[in-house]
């Protein structure tokens, strides 16, 4: 049995495996936006912001 979340970047619903906890990633299968799981019940993810780059040191 998988667990339904929802997709915080393109909105789908999918299931995820119940084994996971708060921390691990997953990526979305519609829009492979990467996802962190912050809360486990009910299962809810936030977006993985890429954090390699400072935003003061944006080039784009
Ligand atoms: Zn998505």
């Amino acid at each position: 049995m998988g667990v339904d979340v929802k997709c915080p970047s393109c909105g789908l619903r999918f299931e995820m495996d119940q084994g996971l906890e708060i921390g691990d990633t997953t990526f979305c299968s519609e829009c492979y936006t990467e996802l962190r799981i912050i809360k486990t019940s009910p299962m809810q993810v936030e977006e993985i912001l890429d954090q390699d780059d400072y935003d003061d040191n944006a080039d784009e």
